[in-house]
């Protein structure tokens, strides 16, 4: 191969770190200034330079093109700054990335299959140059965190997830395939756009949509065998309940979210104590985050108390947009909420469902916000107080309540940490899925978590990766959920913090691949076989490393 070539394979390419032999070696010479660097000295330019962008999409731009040029020193960035960058690669810059996918569009990144390209998606899949695949993330760029129908230029959520695939979990680029499948969008203002990427129709629906996707499924398995998908997707409960009997898949919305929730439930137990079947929950918010966490919930307390399934989900109550679930309500629920209606008369409002469950756990997943007001707050605290000297009043009911405030971006947050831990006088043990500040009340520094989904999904991936995992079973995301909650150190605790600190994440997800893998043999769903002895070296010992090689 020839230096020229070299120099524009991101897989190799290494820019002015090419030493004096490799430029001899490999026809460099002159195709390059005469300066040597080091990968450090290159990452400290490239992170000097994304600073003098005060405009975050131009951070992405530069991160992308980054990729597309030296993808060592891109992963290399990403995880000395995972911090500083997940906003810019993930949430909630790419949002706005995929929202202008068309007008900053670049160089193609990840696999396109849209309604064009029926009947020969698996000519399609061939295209793609690496043969060993191990994640694909897809999308139908129907439901864009929380944007709304993006069409084709979804494309940038599956190249942002996989980024993390890697420089979180440790997943090899190479072996990851983003996918976009583009059935048409209903968003007007991209039907008009003429920089639009995608198709110019209506979205397929019906037999249309389904026949693409059974396509592209049955192509995915015959191309590369049991691979691991996660699917980004507004059908999503019902791909799920579709494609998890035949294929390895995952929908990071439903199980990512409830793994990550139930991790810090875990968490906060550990401050406030008891177990989870002695807590009560009610959730604002029955869509697919709040039934997908409320299920993971009960399961494991079945799991715990060895009761059924019918009996745990009782400690469980859900408000929707027409207020309390409740039996009355059955016939006219969707199948996913009928679960929750529990016996109770009618009540129209949270505060009021607050009031009659008295429960001590909150949870919002509406993607309302300011729906946590003053009020609420105040009475989760009053029925979460610390009444001492009553014996009768059990000790999980002593201290804190717990909140939980899902909704994302951070304007729809059911309520800051600022606004949780003030109405609550600094007793609330607060997590979020937007981030918020640490806040300072009554002399105390308070760390709320971030339930980000970002903590299970690398790892996870990783885990059904190491195991040659077969099918993922609920049991396997309990798994994810305790090795994230067994990574909070009690120094954390006492500072209210429900999740280990993000800057451990390759720690984390290394733990995380561990015990999915362990549980996958467990179960008898994994493949590779002999098992390792230490998974979590081993686990560890698999992850991508993006330091350069020295070429020969
Ligand atoms: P979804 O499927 O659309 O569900 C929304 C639910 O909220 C529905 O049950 C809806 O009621 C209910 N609702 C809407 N407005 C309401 C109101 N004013 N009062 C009471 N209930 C109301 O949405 P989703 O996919 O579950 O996502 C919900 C939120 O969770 C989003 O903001 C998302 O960003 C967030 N989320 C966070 C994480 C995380 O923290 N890691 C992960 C995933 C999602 P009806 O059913 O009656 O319409
Ligand atoms: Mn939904």
């Amino acid at each position: 191969a020839s230096g020229y070539t070299l120099l524009r394979n991101p897989q190799y390419n290494k820019g002015l770190a090419f030493n004096e032999k490799e430029r001899d070696a490999h026809y460099l010479r002159g195709l390059l200034p005469p300066t040597c660097v080091s990968q450090e000295l290159q990452e400290k330019k490239i992170m000097h330079n994304l600073r003098q962008y005060q405009v975050p999409l131009q951070r992405y731009m530069a991160m992308m093109d980054l990729q597309e040029l030296n993808e060592k020193l891109f992963y290399k960035l990403l995880i000395d700054h995972v911090e500083e960058l997940l906003p810019i690669v993930y949430t909630p810059t790419v949002g706005e990335a995929c929202q202008k996918y068309g007008s900053i569009f670049r160089h193609p990144q990840g696999l396109y299959i849209s309604l064009n390209e029926k009947g020969r998606i698996l000519e399609v899949l061939r295209n793609w140059p690496e043969r060993n695949i191990q994640v694909i993330v897809v999308t139908d760029g129907e439901r864009i965190l929380g944007l709304g129908d993006l069409g084709c230029q979804g494309m940038g959520i599956p190249v942002g997830k996989l980024a993390l695939y890697t420089a979180l979990g440790g997943v090899h680029p190479s072996a990851c395939l983003p996918v976009t499948i583009d059935v048409g969008t209903n968003n007007e203002q991209l039907l008009n756009d003429e920089f639009y990427i995608g198709l110019r129709r209506r979205r397929a629906t019906g037999q249309e949509y389904t026949e693409l996707l059974v396509e592209f499924m049955n192509a995915v398995k015959q191309r590369y065998g049991e691979k691991f998908e996660d699917f980004a997707n507004h059908n999503a409960f019902e791909l799920l309940a579709k494609y998890r009997k035949t294929h390895l898949v995952f929908n990071d919305d439903i199980q990512g979210t409830a793994s990550v929730v139930l991790a810090g439930l875990f968490g906060a137990l550990k401050i406030v104590g008891g177990t989870l079947a002695e807590h009560s929950f009610l959730f604002l918010g029955a869509g697919e985050a709040g039934t997908g966490i409320a299920e993971l919930i009960a399961l494991e307390m079945s799991k715990q108390t060895k009761a059924p399934l019918e009996e745990t989900r009782k400690k469980i109550w859900m408000v929707d947009s027409k207020g309390l679930i409740v039996s009355s309500r059955k016939d006219s629920l969707q199948h996913f909420k009928q679960p929750w209606a529990h016996d109770h008369e009618p009540v129209n409002n949270l505060l009021d469902a607050i009031k009659a469950i008295k429960p001590t756990v909150l949870i919002g997943s509406s993607g309302v916000g300011k729906t946590f007001t003053k009020e609420v707050v105040e009475a989760m605290a009053t029925f979460n107080e610390s009444i001492r000297f009553n014996p009768l009043v059990p000790l999980y009911r002593l201290q804190k309540p717990i909140i939980l405030a899902l909704s994302n971006p951070t304007s729809q947050s059911e309520c800051s940490a600022e606004e949780a831990y003030t109405w609550s006088k600094g007793r609330a043990i607060f997590a979020s899925g937007s981030p918020f500040d640490p806040i300072e009340y009554d002399g105390k520094v308070l760390v709320p978590g971030q339930s980000n989904n970002a903590y299970i999904f690398p790892g996870f991936g990783l885990g059904l990766v190491i195991s040659g995992a077969t099918r993922v079973h609920d049991d396997m995301l309990l798994a994810a959920s305790e090795a994230l909650a067994q990574q909070v150190t009690q120094e954390n605790l006492d500072k209210g913090m429900v999740y280990p600190p993000f800057s451990n994440i390759r720690k984390i997800s290394a733990h995380i691949a561990a015990n999915v893998a362990a549980k996958a043999y467990e179960l008898g769903l994994a493949s590779r076989y002999p098992h390792p002895k230490d998974l979590v070296k081993y686990a560890e010992s698999l992850m991508y490393n993006p330091v350069y090689h020295q070429y020969r």
